[in-house]
């Protein structure tokens, strides 16, 4: 069989599952494809090819013997570079970190091996998380299927990039304030923020705790529940992870959106929107209501505040989760004889990249005396305003639709120099992280060959509801269905 590695979870699972393939084959494929196109993408910091035909073997072992397989068993599955993995390099794509070979896995980790899924490798990602293009890497960029002289955005670029161009079947990355939905909006596949709380982050390397979350990017809507199924739930080891019941997404995949009342918020539609941005997401709700739902406009006030809000947070976290890398338990350490002190100043001096070195000293500016309730509580203030704009509209829609990023791809260095050009590529889906919030982007149309992405957010802990619209626009549309030519 020719083109296994075009294959979505479910088409896999139900050839596997029939025995018409095994994740030998399968696995192979997904292989070669990356032998073939890796070089010019270079979605991946680490390949793990012998790992993920050792796993394709246990897995066709357990699938042979047809009890105990998963509808992921056997499965090639990328990880962000942020996640740990057992045995497994995890750089964080950081000098810092480039030669870390973590103990343990982080807890969606082991949910995937519980399954037998089988690891391709970890993929590129900006520096800590920290930024919008993968252009932050310590070591390279990667580069968009759709146009190889654009970015895949960021930061889970590698992961999104590896998906779009059949690299792996499905992935997984961080979405600390876009990270997972806006580079799946720019690669032109699926990718989704769960509920605060929904996933342990247990063994992700955290960047700013009050609003990281791990989720899927996928190739459709479907993958993306099934994806969900296996990672969502209560860990005793990370404490923000909440006890709530998790249903099977899975059965939210029903093409109805009848009487489900969608807002649409004006204020995301401003700030650098671009207009075919703009009218194809306008198309996406008019689609939506020609299948019986109603659509208005709304408006959330305090969202224009979100970029500075998130912008005080996000490095006020990081200078604290960052400030474990000092050269003395793992990663990298000076090579100079300076004393203690020295040695941390010159560890991190040489470890840390230009972007993570300006946030820890943002972070740590907004948090030191005398400034801490001019900027940080501030900024508390004003996440409770947004939160609170949100749940206002939430008593009078199920969902509220908007772009996922204002622009289409953009060309790799186009925004390397203007920090606040870079920043507001987040500006659809940082207040979302702010207000815990899920969200899913998705294809919803083309501008000069690059994808435009649509974002769906939902109530907290009703992913459902989402991915219900998702699979409704899906079904009615063929956007997903268009691959890049590589
Ligand atoms: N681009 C944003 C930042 O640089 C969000 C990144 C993310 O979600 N990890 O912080």
């Amino acid at each position: 069989m020719n083109g296994l590695h075009t294959l979505t979870i479910h088409e896999a699972y139900d050839l596997l599952r029939k025995r018409e393939i095994s994740s030998r084959e399968l696995t192979q494929a997904v292989l070669e494809r990356i032998e073939a196109v890796e070089p010019r993408v270079r979605a991946y910091i680490t390949l793990t090819p012998d790992l993920a035909m050792q796993q394709a073997e246990e897995a066709d072992s357990l699938l042979q013997a047809g009890d105990g397989a998963d509808v992921l068993t056997g499965i090639p599955i990328a990880l962000k570079d942020n996640l740990c993995t057992r045995g497994v390099l995890t750089t964080c794509a950081s000098k810092i970190l480039q030669n870390f070979v973590p103990p343990f896995d982080a807890h969606v980790v082991e949910q995937l091996r519980q399954r037998y899924a089988v690891f391709t490798g970890k993929t590129n990602m900006d520096e800590f998380a920290m930024g919008s293009s993968t252009e932050n890497s310590a070591f390279f960029v990667t580069r968009n299927p759709w146009n190889l002289d654009c970015v895949p955005g960021g930061s889970s670029g590698g992961s999104a990039a590896a998906v779009a161009a059949d690299m792996c079947i499905a992935a997984l990355g961080s979405d600390t304030g876009g990270s997972i939905r806006q580079p799946a909006a720019l690669c032109g596949v699926v990718g989704m923020k769960p509920t605060y709380g929904r996933v342990s982050r247990y063994g992700l390397v955290a960047y700013a705790s009050s609003l990281d979350q791990i989720g899927p990017i996928t190739k459709d809507v479907t993958d993306c529940a099934i994806l969900l199924n296996a990672i969502c739930g209560k860990d005793r080891r990370d404490s923000t992870s909440v006890d709530v019941p998790v249903p099977d997404f899975t059965a939210a995949l029903v093409s109805d959106v009848k009487g489900l009342r969608i807002g649409v918020p004006k204020e995301f539609f401003a700030q650098g929107v671009a207009p075919e941005v703009a009218e194809a997401v306008y198309q996406a709700v008019r689609l939506l209501e020609n299948l019986g739902a109603t659509a208005e406009e709304t408006s959330l006030p305090y969202i224009e505040y979100g970029l500075a809000c998130y912008y005080i947070l996000a490095p006020a976290e990081a200078s604290s989760n960052l400030a474990r890398y000092d050269g003395v338990k793992y990663g990298w350490r000076t090579q100079e004889l300076a004393g203690h002190i020295g040695m941390v100043e010159k560890t991190r001096g040489e470890g840390f990249g230009a972007e993570v070195k300006q946030r820890i000293m943002i972070g740590t500016y907004a948090l030191s005396a005398g400034y801490y309730d001019a900027y940080y509580l501030k900024a508390q203030q004003v996440r409770t305003l947004i939160r609170r704009d949100f749940d206002r509209a939430f008593e009078q829609y199920d969902v509220l639709i908007t772009p996922t990023s204002p622009t289409v791809a953009f060309r790799i260095g186009e925004k390397a120099d203007d920090p606040l050009a870079m920043k507001l590529a987040d500006v659809c889906t940082i207040p979302v992280n702010i207000a815990g919030l899920p969200a899913l982007a998705m294809p919803c149309g083309f501008h000069n060959g690059l994808p435009i992405g649509l974002q769906i957010i939902g109530k907290p802990w009703d992913e459902e509801t989402v991915l219900r619209v998702a699979y409704t626009f899906e079904q009615a549309t063929d956007w997903h269905r268009h691959r890049p030519v590589l």
